[in-house]
């Protein structure tokens, strides 16, 4: 076997009961649920601009995987089958070897299935596609909010961008909110359960990849409607909860990336459905304000409106 073939073998190619023919041909072969649409979405993870080059292995391969899947939990699709296109600048083993076990770890989390991709010479970077099912007509998309909806988000926001911002120097954390933050930045965890669950609840769904406002902004501006949200009501780690609105605490959680949460919108006679959620999940899920008709994405802060400078992560800004 030539030493390309080999590292396919060794570190990508794993049983792949849920396809009929994996890795290996010219293509994979599957086939989907009767009844069902295939939800497809790329991501690509580039060296120096998703990940510093000395980040741990295992999380560059858990997290390369966990924001597709994270796509595929927004659209409210159960993720089934992923391709990888990796460009490798060296064949370290003991990287490959930890690269792969994280991309694993996270595949067997959501049993996900690798079943085809590309392994070329070049700068890191690695793409990943997922492919996943939803009964048709059922996908949760950013286009369906209402004026009135209430607008919720799961878990907490800001950690990963708290965590970032420690590793970049540019704030000093403290000992007992590091390990959370640098968790969420490294090894995020795509809420494909409530994404499902969310089916016939939710209007409009969006995970937060580039920052709560950015995002939220898709789906107002899929939908042709504003919002107002409440500072007060934004789930972030109780460290932070005294300090909203400080300079470094304020951005992280309105418009700091890599959360990976879902933000949704749901009428408002779903509340008591989305509390049971909250707890059969073990997941937090807040209400932080309302969908309006006006076209305008406004926060307040204890009814003062806040001045909005950074909605959120944007490549070419
Ligand atoms: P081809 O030249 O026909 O495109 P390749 O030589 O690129 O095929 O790949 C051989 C097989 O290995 C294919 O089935 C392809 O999908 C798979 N493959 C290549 N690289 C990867 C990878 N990084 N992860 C998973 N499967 C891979
Ligand atoms: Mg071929």
């Amino acid at each position: 076997m030539t030493p390309e073939f080999n590292l396919i073998q060794q570190y990508f190619t794993r049983p792949t009961p849920t396809a009929d023919l994996g890795i290996g041909d010219d293509a994979a072969l599957i086939q989907i649920s009767t009844g069902h649409q295939l939800a497809v979405s790329v991501d690509m993870s580039v060296v120096g601009t998703h990940f510093f080059a000395d980040c741990a292995p295992y999380y560059i391969g858990w997290k390369s995987l966990a924001v597709n899947v994270s796509d595929l939990a927004a659209m409210g699709a159960t993720p089934k089958w992923a391709t990888l296109a990796i460009a490798l600048s060296s064949t370290d083993p003991a990287w490959l070897s930890k690269f792969s076990r994280g991309f694993f770890a996270c595949a067997d989390a959501f049993n996900i299935a690798l079943i085809g991709g590309d392994t070329t010479r070049g700068p890191l970077n690695i793409s990943v596609q997922i492919m996943g099912e939803v009964p048709i007509g059922q996908a949760l998309t950013r286009h369906g909010a209402q004026v009135g909806d209430d607008v919720w988000v799961s878990g907490h926001l800001g950690s990963a961008a708290l965590g970032l911002a420690h590793l970049q120097q540019k704030i000093i954390l403290d000992e007992a909110v590091l390990p959370q933050c640098l968790q969420a930045l490294h090894a995020p965890q795509p809420r494909v359960a409530l994404g499902l669950a969310l089916r016939g609840i939710a209007h409009s769904c969006i995970d937060v990849s580039d920052g709560l406002l950015a995002d939220l902004g898709h789906i107002l501006k899929a939908s042709n409607l504003g919002a107002q949200l409440q500072l007060e009501h934004m789930p972030c780690l109780d460290a932070f909860k005294a300090q909203l609105q400080a300079p470094h605490i304020q951005p992280a959680v309105l418009a700091g990336g890599d959360d990976y949460e879902l933000c949704f919108t749901a009428p408002v006679k779903q509340r008591d459905a989305i509390d049971k959620l909250s707890s059969q999940l073990s997941l937090p899920l807040t209400c932080i304000g309302k969908v309006t008709p006006a076209g305008a994405l406004n926060v307040v802060y204890h009814q003062q409106a806040l001045n909005l400078t950074r909605m959120g992560f944007d490549h070419f800004a």
